[in-house]
């Protein structure tokens, strides 16, 4: 096992694309640390740069504290898996698995022994004779996992490893990473642009954006208390709302009303964005006594999603802030999140609040 350091890395490829800018993160040792980010944000190549399947052009990478820049990627001790999962079609499933053993010239006695304890590991004894062609997504997933715990490496690196897989399968595959890591303790550095696997696999998560990290912190702080707007609205489904507001003399104000006064905004006049998470608008007038913001709205769409609905709101009198990733159709509405049972007409008109914390 070891720690995994960027140190201030960045790559700019050959026709000028700055993919990675100055980025520094540590995954501790035995760590389970995610980088997630929208598509192009630079993850895969922070990732393949560890690996050395890139080279970087600044920044020093240090595995184990030992610096391995200049080291070739054989030899650097790590274990990729790839969202193709990358199998031998012609090789068995125990060829596989042995593959990467046979490269180091890693005694047959002593190969078989891991193959087989990996496979039991994974639950894919059975399937050791038969063919890639053969196995289902999710057992050519487990192989391919099989393949790199072989190795018995220092860190794991996988980039979205559970992408071609689907949905049902995909949160089986989570809850079995996480406990397979919990088993193995291996420091594993683990790229995808889902944050509801950011949220559920990692000790912490490192959000990028524009091959910058935005925070690094637990899945639980980065909901609750985001650095930035960008975090705020990249972690959550729906996003998080916005409204524009103001501090005056540590009272907040939003849409002309004064919503509520805190110690921690005193001294911090001026205008400020105010982020409501879906969660945190209910229907009906505020509770008597808290500090809220009430408004009346117009109910513009309702998705029953089952066990809650998301009803979104045209409040009147306030203006949202436009989420950029937010369909077209939704600017200008907020969503909230209600238990479902309660029935929302579209065209309905209701009271809306939200409670400051
Ligand atoms: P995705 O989730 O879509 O895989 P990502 O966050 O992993 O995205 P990268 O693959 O790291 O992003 O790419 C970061 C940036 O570098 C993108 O703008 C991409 O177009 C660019 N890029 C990646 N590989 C190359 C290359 N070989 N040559 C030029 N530009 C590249």
């Amino acid at each position: 096992m070891a720690a995994i350091e960027l140190d201030r890395i960045s790559k700019r490829f050959a026709d000028g694309t700055v993919a990675i800018d100055d980025l520094s993160l540590t995954a501790a040792d035995g760590e389970f640390l995610i980088l997630v980010g929208p598509s192009g944000c630079g993850k895969s190549t922070a990732l393949r740069s560890v690996a050395g399947l890139e080279t970087i052009d600044g920044g020093e990478i240090r595995i184990g504290g030992e610096v391995v820049n200049d080291v070739a990627p054989p030899d650097r001790d790590i274990a990729m898996v790839f969202q193709s999962y990358a199998l031998y079609p012609h090789l068995t499933v125990e060829r596989n698995m042995a593959f990467p053993l046979r490269m180091r010239k890693v005694a047959a006695a002593e190969a078989n022994r891991r193959v087989a304890d990996a496979a039991a590991l994974l639950g894919i004894e059975a399937l050791l004779q038969r063919k890639p062609g053969q196995l289902s997504g999710g057992q050519r997933q487990r192989v391919a996992m099989g393949r790199a715990i072989v190795r018995q490496p220092r860190a794991f690196l996988m980039d979205e490893p559970l992408s071609n897989l689907d949905a049902k399968l995909r949160v089986q595959m989570r809850a079995e990473l996480v406990n397979l890591h919990r088993r193995l303790g291996v420091t594993t550095l683990y790229v995808t642009h889902d944050q509801v696997e950011a949220m559920t696999l990692g000790d912490r998560v490192a959000v990028l954006n524009g091959g910058i990290v935005q925070q690094v912190d637990s899945p639980h702080r980065l909901y609750r208390r985001p650095a930035n707007t960008y975090v705020a609205g990249f972690m959550g489904s729906p996003p998080m709302n916005f409204l524009p507001g103001r501090l005056r003399g540590g009272a907040l104000e939003v849409g002309g009303q004064a919503a509520s006064a805190s110690e921690r905004w005193q001294g911090a006049d001026g205008d400020v964005l105010v982020g409501v998470r879906p969660e945190g608008l209910a229907p009906g007038p505020p509770p008597a006594g808290e500090p809220a913001v009430a408004f009346d709205a117009l109910v513009e769409l309702v998705e029953d999603i089952g066990a809650e609905s998301i009803v979104h709101v045209r409040p009147a009198g306030l203006e949202p802030a436009e989420l950029a990733d937010r369909p077209i159709e939704l600017r200008g509405t907020l969503a909230m999140r209600v238990v479902s049972g309660a029935t929302f007409a579209i065209g309905e008109r209701v009271s809306v609040h939200a409670v400051a914390d």
